[in-house]
């Protein structure tokens, strides 16, 4: 996608803090971050939210699960607990249309949330 924020963050195009990297998905610090452990998982294909998941893209969502859960550990959130967001569409603030994951971490968050 040639307009998309995250897949020139991807391509290395725009700089971003990464935090981890592998064949299938990138995660880095979200630039506006929301708690003081605020990172972005999402896979390097292009996928605009989750409305175009395919069954194909089955393992590369399992792999997110895994890999926010090695975050996790490596940022010292399993004791204390952490959240993992994805907002789908306009009403529930998906702003970038490429799906992603927020791992939120670092202080403790209310329910139901606003
Ligand atoms: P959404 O609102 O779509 O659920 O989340 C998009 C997130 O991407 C926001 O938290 C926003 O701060 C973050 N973001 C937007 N543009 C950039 C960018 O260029 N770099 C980084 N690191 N994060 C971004
Ligand atoms: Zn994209």
């Amino acid at each position: 996608m040639e307009e998309c924020i995250f897949c020139k963050i991807v391509k290395g195009e725009i700089p971003s803090e990464k935090v981890y990297e592998d064949d299938m998905v990138l995660s880095f610090k979200d630039i506006e971050p929301a708690a003081p452990v605020h990172v972005l998982i999402i896979p390097k294909k292009h996928i605009e939210s989750i409305n175009d998941l395919t069954e194909e893209d089955s393992n590369i969502i399992a792999h997110i699960y895994l890999v926010a859960k090695q975050i996790a550990e490596k940022l010292d959130l399993v004791e204390t607990g952490y959240r993992i967001v994805t907002n789908c569409g306009e009403e529930a603030g998906q702003t970038v249309p490429h799906i992603h994951f927020h791992l939120l971490g670092g202080r403790p968050f209310k329910w139901p949330p606003g």
